[in-house]
């Protein structure tokens, strides 16, 4: 899957993507990430990227040109990528959105924002704005790698074991059931009987009846959507 990212800052992306798991896939060609420094399409002797607003106001606003340069540069690379805006006016994240993200062939064209925010029209040019909760950061670099991360771990074949992406949190709408290692007693506290006793039926069953209860308790949020 490709991942193209237009961002003022490129190198942001280079260490949390040079390790752990995503680094893993990205040298095995699984992921090719890149990304497109949106300086480069800048206005002018200055590479200018934002502007006041019309209209007055506190801050700068990024001026549409240069995102629409990078765009249409990225989409010449790698025609039919799904073009993402970060934005906190956007859709919130979820991890059936980062499933249909895995569906989108070739893969993604993210853009990250900085300032007070970018020009109205360049909404016009992206296919679907994505925020990663309700509170504002200083750019899109952070809820960028969030996206990368949540749906690079579900491209086949990254997953050392994907069977453990069928059990945790939000794959069937609920929370994971409780996990425990060892020791079978910490401070006080002793693992579930059931875990230790080899009942592989009955621990299924108590991981199905934990994770729901878990859910009601944490989200019932989550039930309620999952109610037809
Ligand atoms: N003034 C804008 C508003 O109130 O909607 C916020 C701009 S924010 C300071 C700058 C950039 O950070 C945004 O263009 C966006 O790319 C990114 N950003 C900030 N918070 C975000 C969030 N919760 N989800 C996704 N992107 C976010």
């Amino acid at each position: 899957m490709e991942i193209h990212v237009i961002t003022l800052f490129p190198e942001m992306f280079e260490s949390p993507f040079r390790t752990g798991m995503i680094g893993r896939a990205i040298e095995q060609g699984l992921i090719v990430l890149k990304t497109h420094p949106l300086r480069e399409f800048g206005l002018g002797n200055y590479r200018q990227v934002d502007d006041a607003p019309y209209g007055g106001g506190s801050g700068m606003v990024m001026r549409p040109e240069p995102i629409a340069d990078a765009i249409d540069t990225v989409n010449a690379q790698c025609p039919g990528l799904w073009r993402v805006l970060m934005t906190p006016q956007g859709e919130v994240f979820d991890q059936a959105i980062a499933r249909e993200f895995v569906g989108h062939a070739p893969g993604l064209m993210i853009i990250a924002g900085r300032y007070e925010g970018i020009d109205e029209r360049v909404r016009a040019l992206v296919d679907q704005e994505i925020s990663i909760g309700d509170y504002v950061l200083s750019g899109g670099e952070l809820p960028a790698m969030v996206v990368i991360e949540a749906v690079g771990r579900l491209i086949p074949g990254v997953l050392g074991n994907p069977e453990s992406l069928d059990e945790e949190s939000f794959a069937a709408g609920l929370l994971e059931y409780p996990q425990y290692t060892r020791p079978d007693e910490f401070r006080g506290m002793r693992v579930p009987d059931i875990l230790l006793g080899g009942d592989h039926g009955k621990i299924r069953e108590w991981r199905a009846a934990e994770s729901r209860r878990r859910t009601a308790r944490r989200r019932p949020d989550l039930l309620e959507r999952r109610r037809p």
